[in-house]
């Protein structure tokens, strides 16, 4: 029986190759493995309507409701039914299918995530924000709900794909490639520009999530979203450099065995795992890994002061949740300012860093769970202050930034 899916983000750069690995998996097999139900965006009427076409979706729907005239009229006369705003992104998590894969960039992706969820949905979590802000809350609400989460962040799916007694692991080890600036004097670190930061090594991402590798914020992210994922203390997760992006992450065991997932860096592997879960058989088009290609495989320790975001996170997890929102939320606020020629990229962690310190961050305390709508409250309150503290950093940053 082909697997009915949804797409959330379906224009972004998971999104797309969600879409990829169904259409070349539908093309390998005689019958459909997979059939597209529906398909979201935020603003890309043109991009989502040309994608529900093509992969004969049967709703697509948009979330800005200025977008919805667009869409309707690039869907009429196909059959595919348009629909606009946030409910409507609601209603197509929570509509049933088996597996709703959640590639929507940052917070916004956390409505969603937790609908479908709740609806008793299996996801296919590439969202890592949401995780981050309500890791507690979703995984109590898939025990609720019995919805799988299945991990679909490159990282946490290699974790996953070897996680195979929790009760036996010693540590979990999160690799980072290092991002295009591991090697970049600290001292032009402030100068980089937008279109540096994006320029990653070895993975093609959207913007948020390359500037991200570039701070090692997303590393920061999957730490705490390791850390709620997979229900596992922050001291037992270590963080190591590892430049050629070949390990995707490590799990240890108390036997002395370490097992890790290996693989060319394409997402189009974790999404066809996270797809197929429990099973394997979606065939990809992804290169497949040739260890002879590679002269040698290197580690290397993290460098703090080059990249102050792994404590921070370290951080935010001892403080409790409202910590990781506070610090996400900044993040986003800070991210677009950089990206917007607001702030320097070096501002990046300290505004992380400022809005660890402020009172939101100490909404709660470690262990607590935090509700959806406190959750949303947090980030919005933290939004304001961060565009604040932005607007505290002085001319002197913005006028460099530019
Ligand atoms: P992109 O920026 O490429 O795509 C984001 C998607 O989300 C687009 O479809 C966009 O729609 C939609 N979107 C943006 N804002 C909103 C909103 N407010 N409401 C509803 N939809 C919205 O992001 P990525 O694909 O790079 O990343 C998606 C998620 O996956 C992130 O959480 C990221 O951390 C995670 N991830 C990404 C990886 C990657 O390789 N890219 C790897 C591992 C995890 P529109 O096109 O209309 O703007």
């Amino acid at each position: 029986m082909a697997k009915r899916l949804t797409i959330m983000g379906a224009t972004g750069s998971v999104g797309r190759s969600a879409l990829s690995v169904v259409a070349h998996a539908n093309a390998s097999e005689d019958e459909p493995a997979f059939v597209v139900e529906a398909l979201s965006a935020n603003t890309d009427a043109d991009g989502l309507a040309n994608l529900a076409i093509k992969h004969g979706a049967r709703c697509a729907a948009i979330a800005d409701p200025a977008k919805y005239a667009d869409l309707k009229e690039r869907l009429a006369g196909t059959g595919i039914a348009a629909m606009a705003g946030s409910d409507a992104l609601i209603e197509l998590a929570q509509a049933p299918v088996d597996r709703v894969v959640a590639a929507i960039v940052g917070i916004a992706g956390l409505q969603s995530t937790y609908s479908a969820v709740a609806a008793g949905n299996s996801v296919a979590l590439a969202n890592k924000e949401s995780m981050v802000c309500a890791g507690p809350l979703l995984k109590q609400l898939s025990r609720k709900t019995g919805a799988a989460i299945v991990p679909t962040d490159s990282e946490h799916n290699a974790m996953f794909q070897v996680l195979e007694r929790p009760e036996d692991v010693e540590r979990l080890i999160l690799t980072a490639s290092g991002g295009p600036f591991l090697d970049t004097p600290l001292s032009k670190l402030a100068h980089v520009t937008p279109d540096e930061a994006c320029a990653h090594p070895n993975w093609s991402m959207g913007r948020k999530i390359s500037v991200d590798s570039a701070t090692f914020m997303n590393k920061a992210l999957e730490l705490i979203e390791a850390a709620y994922l997979f229900e596992f203390p922050e001291d037992r997760i270590d963080v190591l450099v590892h430049p050629q992006s070949i390990i995707h992450s490590l799990v240890a065991y108390r036997d002395g065995s370490t097992l890790a997932q290996l693989g060319t860096p394409d997402m189009q592997t974790p999404i066809a795992h996270a797809l197929s879960w429990p099973d394997r058989r979606t065939q990809t088009s992804v290169k497949r890994l040739n260890l002879l290609d590679f002269q040698q495989l290197s580690f290397l320790p993290v460098d703090d002061e080059r990249f102050p975001a792994i404590g921070l996170a370290r951080q935010a997890l001892a403080e409790g949740p409202a910590a990781s929102v506070a610090m996400n939320c900044a993040n986003e606020v800070a991210v677009s300012a950089f990206l917007a020629g607001q702030c320097r990229f070096s501002d990046i962690s300290l505004i992380v860093e400022k809005a660890l310190g402020l009172d939101i961050a100490q909404a709660s305390r470690a262990g607590e769970e935090l509700s959806l709508s406190d959750v949303i409250a947090l980030d919005q309150e933290g939004r304001h202050r961060c565009v604040e503290l932005i607007a505290g950093l002085g001319t002197h940053s913005r006028s460099e930034a530019q």
